[in-house]
């Protein structure tokens, strides 16, 4: 049987591989199928790399960004693993009795039982993060880095602390895959690399990525070599969720839907405290803390659990403030990452027709602003469509947050300098695939088609096609269907409880 190796690279760009020439990726565009993987709508790292791992699309799988919001009770959830409500390609390779590895995907936290190994993405925290767990202390012991928020802070910095941050970690994530790959037998293996988003949002076009991918290209060398000293035959595959270009700034549409008439705030924000407020955090001490040691001490003091926790509860994170500030009886739409929610449910035709009206006329001293506003009813289909956004604005140029901290409309001097793009990176390289160039993917075909290509049956219940357009004659012509696995089999998240954020706040002497 032909194995599988797939390379998912977090905002994935030809913009940078076309102008880099890297000898590893070369190796797998030369005789490869070559294209661009078109993200999921909304172009964001939640749910696309899930839209991946299952060929399906955001209303199968109910989630719509990092966090959903909950119309009926007004509030916001932070997505996990666990809010994914589809097997993946991995979950059915399983069934199939193939070993499969799975590596660092953002959205894989908590991690579920495989056939093989897990080792969850970003946002795990520095434990918990391995199925099987028992196999967590040689990981982490053979020195796999889980992703801190100092590691965050560090891709912000600049400079040698973010290149050398960034292959630190590259280092260990193909590391884990080489020894594994060493060690034990696998079908199919996906590792996915994170670091390259924060990097390009904060030094795009500068030599800090520039090095990035040159780390992610010789890893990738050691890698193909690795796999060519294997007796069985490997397809190479490269991924991105979505793909990274410069923008000229950020646009702030829950201010735009608010000077539109759409949206009214609270005279008095933040009546629902955050967590950090239920647990004795106030800004001002908060602020003299930050002030006193600085912030890299402080993530450095607390334990990563919590600055995750903590983190989750901020503004910045979940849109938290905008739910707080939004008076609900008087307004008619909200803007949370992912898109524009109608709250007007009797005006709700006449309403959507409105803002879509005015986004498309939005100008920025005679520059369009919104180049395209899709309805979720046209992009979307699935059990779960009621909970999404029911508009979904694209802009070319801005980057959309949504979470005005001022009010303005637009913040020129946005620390991003270049955010998320829909065109992404695809190649195929291997006996599977066929020597093409300027093919395009849907992010949802990838699944399907790697499945097909490794003589696995296809659940019938995908939202993606079987690409035989790319595949080889190696490959067979006929597809085999199958019904879909049923869902429920992740493990819940052993996440902190707010008794043990409290006490460990208090050890710290952070609150009486
Ligand atoms: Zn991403």
């Amino acid at each position: 049987m032909m194995k599988t190796f797939v390379l998912g690279i977090d905002g994935g760009s030809w913009r940078i591989l076309d102008e880099l020439e890297l000898p590893g990726f070369q190796r797998l565009t030369s005789g490869g199928t070559v294209g661009e993987l078109t993200s999921s709508l909304p172009p964001i790292t939640y749910p696309a790399w899930k839209c991946y791992s299952t060929g399906k699309n955001p209303g199968k799988l109910g989630v719509f960004g990092f966090v959903n919001f909950d119309r009926e009770r007004q509030t916001n959830r932070q997505n996990d693993s666990t809010h994914f409500d589809s097997p993946e390609l991995w979950d059915y390779l399983s069934d199939e009795g193939d070993r499969v590895g799975v590596v660092n995907m953002p959205t894989t936290y908590p991690p579920h039982e495989v056939n093989g190994v897990m080792i969850a993405g970003p946002n795990s925290g520095d434990s918990g993060l391995v199925y099987p767990e028992e196999r967590e202390p040689e990981l982490l012991e053979s020195g796999y880095v889980p992703l801190s928020s100092g590691h965050r802070l560090a891709f912000k910095s600049g400079g040698e602390k973010t290149i050398s941050t960034a292959k630190t970690i590259l280092e260990s994530r193909f590391g884990a895959a080489r020894q594994l790959l060493t060690d034990e037998e696998f079908d199919f293996f996906n590792l996915t690399i994170y670091c390259t988003d924060p990097v390009q949002h904060h030094f795009w076009d500068q030599r800090e990525v520039f090095e990035t991918y040159r780390s992610i290209d010789r890893e990738l060398q050691d890698l193909l070599t690795l796999l060519d000293e294997d007796d069985d035959e490997w397809n190479v595959v490269v991924v991105s969720d979505h793909g990274f270009q410069p923008i000229r700034g950020a646009v702030y549409l829950d201010t735009w839907l608010e000077q539109q008439g759409f949206l009214e705030r609270r005279q008095t924000a933040d009546t629902d405290p955050s967590l950090l407020q239920q647990i004795g955090v106030t800004k001002d001490n908060a602020a003299g803390l930050v002030r006193a040691l600085g912030v890299e001490r402080v993530v450095d003091l607390l334990p990563e659990s919590l600055v995750q926790r903590v983190n989750r509860s901020l503004p910045s994170e979940g849109g938290i403030s905008v739910v707080n500030s939004t008076d609900w009886d008087c307004s008619d739409a909200v803007f949370l990452m992912g898109g524009i929610y109608v709250l007007n449910e009797s005006r709700r035709d006449e309403i959507m027709d409105e803002i879509e009206r005015e986004l498309l006329s939005f100008r920025d001293d005679g520059h369009q602003v919104i180049d395209e506003v899709h309805r979720t009813d046209d992009v979307y289909n699935g059990p779960y469509t009621d909970a999404a956004p029911d508009l979904i604005p694209i802009s070319d140029d801005y980057k959309l947050l949504g979470l005005s901290v001022d009010g303005s409309l637009f913040d020129p001097e946005n620390a991003w300098i270049a955010a998320h793009e829909m065109s992404g990176v695809f190649v195929g390289h291997g006996p599977a695939f066929q020597d093409r160039s300027e093919v395009t993917l849907d992010i949802q075909d990838v699944a399907p088609t790697l499945l097909h290509a490794m003589e696995r049956p296809v659940p019938n219940d995908v939202d993606g096609s079987v690409r035989d357009d790319i595949l080889s004659d190696r490959v067979e012509d006929v597809v085999q269907w199958r019904d879909p696995l049923s869902s429920g089999q992740t493990h819940s998240a052993s996440s902190v409880s707010e008794e043990e954020v409290k006490e460990t706040l208090k050890q710290l002497g952070y609150i009486e």
